[in-house]
């Protein structure tokens, strides 16, 4: 048990917190088209007495909400975006609410409340106690296109906090301290000439080809690149009939890698095969660079303070019906856990804290978070909020991050954030062994921001 005033302050919050979370539950927005959610909690923040930046880094989305003077400077990472084509309803079978809808099948819902109301009981118990020590909240979007956090790293946000702490839906309590994969996502657009397939093939170009033989120029890539490194593509636009020799064709990539440089260099080659595909076929080629990030680097001293945090928090306990609804999900998924838990896959929610986990591992997902771990100590938790079972990117998480399940999740998740900081604001010492660790990890490396500095963020109508 604890007596932390920021952790009174989320129980006494928590019946508008769950409220909050199921209001952008019902409102999911997909990458950079997150108003609604923005909007709600940016209101909620200056309500409070934070002063609130935005737009930020060109993003409409985006924003800083701070509060707070001195140091440590403590950063709390917010996302809120949904994922296209995952509405589902709160239920046990797959149906969705809105047919063709988003949906929060990664449970950024429960991180905008989360995150918004540890920002808010930690500028409180700052307040009340009259403590020095600055929290400042990010409002990231975008997240699920991994860009919005690199936006903002590339326009300097972050400068001045000393740490960053994070949560993520997940199905255990604890911290994943395995690293995670850099990325480059680029869309490669043909441009060619139109003719009619079968009367003047001659007088075509075709950009179907050239996207054709870019894929296939891309496989032969393969074998001569760093090991570790996965490259995968998908044909979006190939041109519109056979009998019309395409203008237009469109390929997509990603290429990841445990290491940012591998994920330059083979960045770099695949752009040589593309030029190499236009130019066998008389056809040129634009680069669309969609996003890209660094890997992301957990800190130990961070994840220690965390697991503290939550064993003095005490993990959730659900009641029968929400173990019998995720038993019900349980059924639906892979009778297998995904990952290395050390924890029984027969339990439909896990009750117990796991602590710190997969350490010194690697992992091919990535997350934007990446590039804040190469600007100061950072590090991302995960608070059961769906079945164990479960997977992000699923409609099962969908049925979960909206229900009382999910809610509970997220209160667990607020407290630790809200306690986490509060420790490290009264006990400064523990920000520079986190930063000394940090430092320690990125001898040799020097952050260059991703996106090409003429890529700006998109413009939605
Ligand atoms: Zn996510």
């Amino acid at each position: 048990m604890t007596t932390s005033r920021a952790v009174q302050e989320i129980e006494q919050m928590a019946p508008q917190l769950a409220a909050l979370s199921r209001e952008l539950w019902e409102h999911p927005e997909v990458a950079f088209t997150e108003r609604y959610t923005s909007r709600r909690l940016m209101s909620i923040l200056r309500e409070e007495g934070f002063a609130v930046d935005n737009p930020v880094a060109g993003l409409e989305t985006g924003f800083v909400a701070r509060w707070g003077h001195g140091k440590p400077c403590i950063a709390i990472l917010a996302e809120f975006d949904a994922l296209p084509g995952f509405s589902q309803k709160t239920q046990t079978t797959e149906e969705p609410e809105v047919p063709g809808g988003a949906g929060h099948a990664c449970g950024h819902n429960l991180m905008g409340a989360a995150h918004t109301g540890a920002a808010i009981a930690v500028k409180r118990e700052l307040e009340a106690r009259g403590m020095e020590g600055t929290v400042v909240l990010y409002g990231c979007p975008a997240e699920e296109v991994l860009t919005g956090k690199v936006f903002m790293a590339r326009a300097g946000l972050f400068d001045g906090c000393d740490c960053a702490i994070n949560f993520h839906p997940d199905s255990v309590n604890g911290v994943d301290m395995h690293v995670l994969a850099g990325i480059d996502n680029i869309k490669f657009n043909f441009h060619g000439t139109i003719s009619h397939a079968a009367a003047r093939p001659y007088d075509g170009r075709s950009a179907s080809d050239a996207a054709e033989l870019m894929n296939v120029g891309a496989n032969y890539l393969r074998e001569h690149i760093p090991d570790g490194v996965r490259i995968h593509y998908v044909t979006t636009d190939g041109g519109k009939a056979p009998n019309i020799v395409a203008n237009f064709a469109q390929t997509w990539y990603y290429i990841r890698a445990r290491e940012r440089a591998a994920v330059d260099e083979v960045y770099k080659r695949l752009v040589d095969v593309a030029k190499g595909a236009a130019l066998m076929t008389g056809t040129t080629v634009e680069v669309d660079f969609q996003g890209g990030c660094y890997p992301n680097v957990q800190n130990k001293v961070l994840a220690q303070v965390i697991t503290q945090s939550m064993e003095e928090i005490g993990a959730p306990v659900f009641t029968p019906e929400e173990k019998e609804y995720a038993a019900q999900l349980n059924r639906t998924c892979p009778q297998s856990p995904r990952r290395p838990y050390p924890v029984d896959p027969d339990v439909p929610l896990d009750e117990t804290i796991l602590g710190l986990y997969d350490e010194g591992n690697f992992a091919y997902n990535a997350s934007d978070i990446g590039d804040v771990s190469h600007l100061m100590p950072s590090t991302m938790f995960g608070t059961v909020c769906y079945n164990m079972l479960s997977d992000l990117h699923s409609w099962q998480v969908a049925a979960c991050t909206g229900h009382s399940i999910g809610q509970r999740g997220m209160i667990f998740a607020a407290k630790v954030l809200a306690l986490t900081a509060m420790k490290l604001i009264e006990d400064p010492k523990l920000v520079e062994q986190a930063q000394a660790e940090w430092r320690q990890q990125m001898k040799g490396i020097q952050y260059i921001c991703p996106i090409p500095p003429e890529v700006q963020p998109p413009v939605i109508p």
